[in-house]
C-alpha cells in the first residue's frame, strides 16, 4: 500500500474501533465509550440548567412518522427501513433455498412498521404534539438516539450507525431562535473544554438529486442550518461535529404543534455527533486517553 495509514486504520490498529466487514459499521472499545460518556457529561453540564425533559429513543422509529416527515422525498439514498418475514412455510422454504443457492432472498421480506431513525428528533414531534398546546414558555427536550444513514465510507467520521444527542426547542419563533443562538454561543466554549478548535459556519443538508439543489440553496439563503466544524480527517475539510437547525414551522405544521396562543409552533434543534466529537478528541489528543491533557480529562471524567 502506497497510501499513508489512514485515521480509520490507526483506530483499528489501536483497537479503538473494530471492523465488522461493513464500512461505517464499527464496534467500539471501552476507551472509546469512556470518551463518549465524558462528552455526554460535558454536554449535560452546559445544558442542564435549562431544565430540559429527558427522552431516550430506540434506534428505530414508526415508519409512518418517518414517511410523513418526508425522508424518502429528501434523502432517499440515506434511508434505511426494517424488513421482516411474514410468510408461511412455503415462503420460509423459498428463503432457505435462496440462501443455500447464494441467491437474493429478499423477495419474502416485507416492509415492517419500523424505519431506522435518521435524525434523533424526528420521532419526538408527534409525541410532543399529542400532549396538546405548548405551555407559554414552550418546551425543551434532551434526546438521544442511535441514527442510521446509508453513507458507507472509509472516513472514520462518516459512519452508518452513530449516536446523536440533541436539545430540541418548541415554541414561538423568538423562543426557538434565541435557543439556537444560545447554543451557537455555547458551542465555542464547549469545544474549548474539549481542548479542540472549531468554527461555526453556514451549512445545508444533503438533499437528494436535482430538486435537492434548490432546497439546499433555500436552506442556506434562509440561514436555517449552521455547523460546528472541527478538523478531524483533515484541516482543509473540517468535520461537522454539531449542528444548529431552525426548522421554522415545518414540524409544527406537519404535526400540528400549537403554541399557548394557538399559533403553529416553530422548532429548532442542536445536534451533537457523539462519535464525531469522540473522534475529534482522539485525533487531537492522541489514541492513548490516559495521556490526554489533565484539564481535558478533568472536564470529561472529573478526575485528573
Ligand atoms: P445533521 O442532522 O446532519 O445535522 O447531523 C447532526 C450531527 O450528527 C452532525 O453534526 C454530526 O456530528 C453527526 N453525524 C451526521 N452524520 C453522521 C455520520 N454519517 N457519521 C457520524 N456522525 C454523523
Ligand atoms: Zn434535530
Amino acid at each position: 500500500m502506497l497510501a499513508a495509514t489512514s485515521f480509520l486504520d490507526r483506530l483499528f490498529d489501536a483497537g479503538i474501533l473494530m471492523e465488522t466487514g461493513v464500512e461505517g459499521l464499527y464496534a467500539r472499545s471501552g476507551a472509546f465509550e469512556r470518551v463518549v460518556d465524558g462528552i455526554d457529561r460535558v454536554i449535560s453540564r452546559f445544558g442542564d440548567a435549562d431544565g430540559a425533559e429527558v427522552v431516550r429513543f430506540p434506534p428505530g422509529m414508526n415508519r409512518m412518522v418517518f414517511e410523513k416527515t418526508g425522508y424518502m422525498k429528501n434523502f432517499p439514498n440515506l434511508a434505511g427501513t426494517v424488513h421482516c418475514f411474514c410468510g408461511d412455510d412455503s415462503g420460509h422454504a423459498e428463503i432457505i433455498a435462496a440462501l443455500e443457492a447464494g441467491d437474493d432472498w429478499s423477495r419474502q421480506q416485507a416492509l415492517s412498521e419500523i424505519a431506522l431513525t435518521p435524525a434523533a428528533c424526528y420521532p419526538l414531534y408527534p409525541i410532543a404534539a399529542r400532549r396538546g398546546s405548548l405551555p407559554a414558555d414552550g418546551r425543551l427536550f434532551d434526546i438521544l438516539s442511535y441514527c442510521f444513514r446509508h453513507e458507507p465510507s472509509r472516513e472514520a467520521t462518516r459512519q452508518q450507525m452513530f449516536r446523536m444527542r440533541e436539545y430540541v426547542r418548541m415554541g414561538t419563533p423568538d423562543q426557538v431562535q434565541a435557543f439556537r443562538q444560545m447554543w451557537i454561543d455555547r458551542a465555542g466554549a464547549m469545544v474549548g473544554v474539549f481542548g479542540l478548535e472549531g468554527a461555526v459556519d453556514l451549512a445545508n443538508d444533503p438533499f437528494f438529486g436535482r430538486a435537492g439543489r434548490m432546497l439546499k440553496n433555500n436552506q442556506r439563503q434562509q440561514t436555517l442550518k449552521f455547523e460546528m466544524l472541527i478538523p478531524v480527517e483533515s484541516v482543509e475539510k473540517p468535520t461537522a461535529c454539531m449542528s444548529f437547525n431552525y426548522h421554522q414551522d415545518h414540524f409544527g405544521t406537519l404535526w400540528n404543534i400549537r403554541t399557548a396562543t394557538d399559533e403553529t409552533a416553530h422548532t429548532a434543534c442542536v445536534g451533537f455527533g457523539m462519535e464525531r466529537l469522540a473522534l475529534a478528541m482522539l485525533r487531537h489528543h492522541g489514541l492513548e486517553i490516559e495521556g490526554w491533557p489533565a484539564p481535558v480529562r478533568e472536564a470529561l471524567w472529573g478526575a485528573a
